[in-house]
């Protein structure tokens, strides 16, 4: 049997790797500003933390977990998201106890069995940030903002960001009942899923995928309009907040998202460029999902966003072209005394941080002028007998051809000054 990456994995290497090194700077710099700190779960949780956190009327609990007994007949779930995960560590770490709010990002591997197509695997990444410990619409508005930020960092234009308010579990009630009776009327024109998720859930009806549905959702019902005085106050000034950052943004009655855990506000960001799926980043107010996996009352409040979709969209717009990569020199060498010293001197630059490259193949002298060129080296020499003798090499700048002789001995120091680190 051929051994090959299963369906919807991906190995990343190479240009795309660098591309990934790139977007993993910049989050990483973008959550120091926020003041975010990163944090690391586990790959696999026990099965219940995500029937219990992400809800068992969604999709990824019914049909899209890739769920195993281990050898103890432990019930474990590869993560399909990882905001029920980072619930558990900060409950699991009683972080609630520590000055609030707490600020934490990740960037982790997520598995879900989904059809695979572009934008969609079945081992994805994931970019998140979570804040618990505040109720107020500044903490939603920095939510946003570092999603905007982001985008900006990115050199990404061409998205959307749509905003929503799903309002407390009285509004969702009262709404829930309000929809129910609107669909009832619609049933025999929804999908067989839709009409079982209208008895159970029926707000996830409006983000069915299914064209025939959504043409029938046209005239629903929006929550915003069952929404109490609170909640009301609360989306209006998360609206104020994202107008005071100067942040553009449509109110969108449609943005109900896929995880059974939001209340109140839900947002995406969403583009055009990457066909049906556009939805680069989403996330949402989560006021319950604590007190469901544990027990304490801490609202909170965060975000997702498919790694490999920022970095479709990037692509797309083509705005960050990748700079090839380089090296600093390349030593070549003819014979075996001069391997020697080239070796050592290779491993002395590497030292003080200099990126130094050596032959590996034996090749001719010729063959390595040319891997030298190939690897985009900016300086070359070669360490002959004569070079040994004298003591003394020519540096070659490969661009312009220039060449200077300098002191095998001093090598190190003097080619360091030259370039300044
Ligand atoms: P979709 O509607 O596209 O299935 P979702 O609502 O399931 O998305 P979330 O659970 O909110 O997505 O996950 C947050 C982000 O993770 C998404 O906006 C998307 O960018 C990314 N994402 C989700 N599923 C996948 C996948 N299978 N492959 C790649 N990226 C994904
Ligand atoms: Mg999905």
């Amino acid at each position: 049997m051929e051994l090959r990456a299963l369906k919807g994995t991906k190995d990343i290497f190479g240009d795309e790797m660098r591309k990934w090194l790139q977007v993993e700077e910049i989050i990483r710099g973008l959550c120091d500003d926020f003041g975010f700190n990163q944090i690391r779960t586990p790959m696999f949780e026990y099965t219940d933390l995500f029937a219990r956190g992400v809800g068992d009327t969604t999709d990824i609990v019914n049909k899209e977990m890739y769920s195993f007994v281990d050898k103890g007949e432990n019930r474990i779930t590869l993560k399909p998201e990882s905001t029920a995960a980072v619930v558990r560590a900060f409950l699991e770490h009683n972080m609630y106890a520590d000055t609030q709010p707490t600020k934490l990002y990740y960037i982790s591997p997520t598995f879900r069995y989904e059809r695979p197509q572009a934008g969609r695997q079945r081992q994805f990444h994931q970019f998140g940030v979570e804040m618990f410990g505040s109720e107020s619409p500044t903490a939603d508005a920095e939510i946003i903002s570092i999603g905007h930020t982001l985008l900006k960092r990115l050199g990404i234009k061409k998205v959307e960001l749509h905003i929503n308010s799903l309002g407390c579990p009285d509004c969702r009630k009262r709404y829930n009942e309000t929809l129910k009776a609107f669909l009832e009327e619609k049933k025999e024109h929804l999908c067989p899923l839709c009409q079982e998720r209208m008895e159970k859930n029926p707000l996830r009806v409006l983000d069915c995928k299914n064209p025939e549905c959504q043409a029938h959702l046209q005239n629903a019902p929006t929550v915003l309009e069952t929404l109490d005085e609170e909640c009301t106050n609360h989306f209006n000034q998360v609206q104020e907040l994202l107008k005071a950052m100067d942040i553009p943004f449509v109110v969108d009655a449609g943005i109900v998202r896929g995880l059974d855990y939001y209340t109140r506000t839900v947002f995406e960001f969403v583009s055009n460029d990457i066909g049906a799926q556009g939805t680069v980043c989403g996330g949402g107010r989560y006021d319950k999902l604590v007190d469901e996996i544990g027990g304490k009352q801490v609202p909170a409040v965060g975000f997702g966003a498919g790694m490999e979709r920022l970095i479709l969209v990037r692509d797309a717009e083509n705005n960050a072209p990748l700079e090839p990569a380089t090296r600093d020199i390349f030593i070549g060498y003819r014979g075996d005394a001069a391997m020697m010293e080239a070796f050592k001197l290779v491993n002395s630059l590497r030292q003080v941080g200099i990126s130094a490259e050596i032959d590996h193949l034996q090749r001719s002298i010729k063959a390595q002028m040319k891997y030298a060129n190939k690897i985009n080296s900016r300086y070359s020499m070669i360490i002959g007998e004569s070079e040994l003798e004298e003591r003394s090499v020519r540096l070659k700048e490969m661009e312009s051809g220039n060449e200077v002789t300098i002191p095998l001995d001093q090598f190190v120091q003097v080619f360091k000054n030259m370039l300044d680190v």
